[in-house]
């Protein structure tokens, strides 16, 4: 993948009284090493009356001077057995060359050794050289090496105003619509923005204005990020890609400086189509009571600004993804901004044949049955499809196969769903045997009623989520209606587990625990959602939140309602649990000859347990 970098070009100047104020440090440091004398030590100083006064008696041996100062030697030590070094200024005394030249001196030759040591100078250009140019060479680059590793640590200052973002536009999208199985309204939908993006004129000469922007919505892994770079791809233009959470920064208005940078930046690339992922980490509405973000509302604010001021016959596309779209500002959906909003939902049974099949592209697989794979996946996404594949492949790695066949894929299907075979766990045969009889029990319940999945596979080996066991029940086909009577038989077959052990094993373990929390869920959903109690009629007693995103709800009701409800739940449980009950009494027969066979074979499938226990129905 070809990744065209452009960094913004946020100005690398520095200030100009940087360079004075390093330049001055300098100096003054430099200077303080070329006078002499301060870092020269043993020197005392003495008035220069001192100084008259030991020449006069004939004490001095050594005169130099220097600089305007006076540096002399007496003959004697000082205690220390030191010879040490006199200074006093000079008077600007005309007479005393003369008065040296003729004092006493304790020297040999009688006369006092007399220097005088004139300062050698450079020349003034390299004076100057040293002085200004290098001190202020070296802090620049100073300078400049701290700029750098401070806005890589994600600061930036002196340049504010200006992000300094580095902004990525991949300049060519090999994600086509080919790579996107399904999702065929989406396509339709984004198939005119590509065209737009191909020929802009023959719109604008309609006068027609294009969507600025589209939004997709949809629980994660339905291919949101997928379709955005395909519709990239397609139109052959650049790809502005950011994610939402990447306008949040730490100071109060980077965030914004980074959405006008990347407009600024998409608009000189234009056409091309600019990508917010998950946009909902700055896009959530602004009128929550409790604390705003400064930041993010900044960051929205001006992302709304800037879908306003830019024009839209350029050809510049914003698509922004999320899956929460009830949480975002009302201001981001109105015409003129994401007016188009693209739903991504979940593959049915077609589309998810039609995902296996791009990706299995991929991998080496022989012949492999779509159908029951697809089947077995209900509810999966394109992403859980993808992950399928890939175990699969790995799958046959592992055993050394030549090629991924549909066993592989159906053992990975549970290996995503259910974990991992524990092979190594050790259980005993007491609980060995409450494990396949809860798991028959759950097999015989779903088998003797009429609106009811068949019965896949019933296993009792361990995996590493915790199932025990399991059975799988597959629907023929693709089923978008629930009706009352399959919510209750449902229910009904979660219980046999339970039923199973008590009449049976005469024991409760705490194996139900899963089965309990399903059985409440559909139940509870049953009175508070889906309007199928008398008692409550078609009231809505309870909200989804986040319909995407595991979808829990909260209630929109009275407390007493709220206590009522839990009746009217128990109510079916008790029910169903009731049922499954009078099941597994009534073929108790057909339960132990199950029960043993799984026993031995630790799995069988749906068409040998039928075989065991016959077709007969009972509800
Ligand atoms: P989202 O952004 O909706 O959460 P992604 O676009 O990131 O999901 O999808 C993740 C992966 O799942 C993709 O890279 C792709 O491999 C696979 N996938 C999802 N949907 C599809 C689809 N409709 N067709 C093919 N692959 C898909
Ligand atoms: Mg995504
Ligand atoms: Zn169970």
């Amino acid at each position: 993948m070809d990744k065209n970098t452009q960094k913004s070009q946020s100005p690398q100047k520095i200030h100009p009284y940087w360079g004075f104020f390093s330049t001055i440090l300098l100096v003054l440091f430099l200077n303080s090493l070329i006078f002499p004398g301060v870092f020269t030590p043993s020197i005392v100083k003495t008035d220069y009356g001192t100084f008259i006064a030991k020449v006069d008696s004939g004490l001095v041996s050594k005169v130099t001077l220097e600089n305007g100062q006076i540096y002399y030697t007496t003959a004697k030590p000082d205690e220390k057995g030191k010879n040490i070094v006199y200074q006093t200024g000079e008077m600007g005394d005309a007479s005393l060359t003369a008065k040296l030249l003729s004092a006493q001196s304790p020297n040999k030759s009688g006369k006092i050794q007399l220097n005088r040591i004139v300062p050698e100078k450079n020349s003034p250009i390299i004076d100057f050289f040293l002085m200004w140019i290098v001190p202020g060479l070296i802090f620049y680059f100073i300078w400049i090496s701290l700029q750098k590793r401070m806005s890589k640590m994600g600061g930036n200052f002196l340049s504010l105003g200006n992000s300094g973002a580095k902004i990525y536009a991949e300049s060519e999208v090999k994600t086509t619509f080919a790579d996107v199985a399904g999702q065929n309204e989406a396509k339709e939908t984004l198939q005119e923005i590509v065209d737009f993006l191909h020929n802009p004129s023959k719109y604008t000469q309609m006068g027609a204005t294009l969507p600025k922007g589209a939004l997709l919505v949809g629980p994660p892994g339905t291919g949101k990020t997928l379709i955005a770079r395909a519709v990239a791809g397609e139109a052959k233009v650049p790809f502005f890609s950011i994610s939402g959470s990447e306008f949040v920064q730490m100071f109060v208005g980077m965030g914004a400086a980074k959405v006008r940078d990347l407009f600024k930046q998409a608009t000189a690339k234009a056409p091309c189509i600019i990508f917010i992922d998950e946009i909902d980490a700055i896009g959530k509405s602004r009128d929550n009571a409790m604390g705003g973000n400064d930041e993010r509302e900044q960051t929205l604010n001006q992302l709304l600004t800037e879908m306003d001021g830019f024009d839209g016959k350029k050809g510049v596309v914003i698509l922004a993804a999320t899956n929460r779209p009830e949480s975002l500002d009302k201001a981001l959906l109105r015409p003129g901004r994401f007016d188009r909003r693209i739903p991504m939902g979940l593959p049915d049974l077609e589309d998810r044949k039609a995902i296996l099949n791009v990706h299995l592209k991929k991998i080496k697989h022989g012949d492999i049955d779509l159908d029951i794979v697809a089947r077995a996946t209900a509810g999966s996404s394109g992403a859980d499809l993808a992950n399928i594949v890939n175990e699969a492949a790995l799958r046959a790695v592992r055993l050394s196969e030549s090629q991924v066949s549909t066993s592989d894929l159906e053992e990975s299907v549970e290996v995503v769903m259910a974990g991992a075979q524990k092979k190594g766990a050790v259980i005993s045969k007491e609980e060995k045997k409450i494990i396949a009889y809860h798991e028959i029990g759950h097999a015989m319940v779903a088998a003797r009623q009429n609106n009811s999945a068949p019965v896949h596979k019933i296993t009792i080996i361990p995996r590493t989520s915790g199932a025990l066991g399991y059975t799988m029940q597959i629907d023929t086909g693709e089923q978008y209606l629930m009706n009352k009577q399959e919510l209750l038989n449902k229910i009904a077959t979660l219980t046999g587990g339970r039923a199973a052990e008590e009449l049976i094993c005469h024991t409760v373990t705490t194996g139900a625990s899963n089965d309990i929390e399903q059985a409440t869920k559909l139940a509870r959903a049953m009175v508070t959602r889906y309007g199928m109690s008398d008692k409550y009629d078609m009231m809505e007693l309870e909200t989804i939140n986040n319909a995407y995103l595991g979808g829990d709800a909260s209630l929109t009701c009275s407390a007493a309602t709220a206590s009522d409800i839990d009746q009217e739940v128990l109510r079916i449980i008790r029910a169903a649990h009731e049922k499954a009950r009078n099941i597994i009494n009534n073929n108790l027969d057909e339960m132990h000859k199950a029960a043993q066979f799984l026993l031995n074979k630790e799995t069988i499938s749906g068409e040998e347990f039928m075989n065991i226990i016959g077709t007969k129905k009972e509800a």
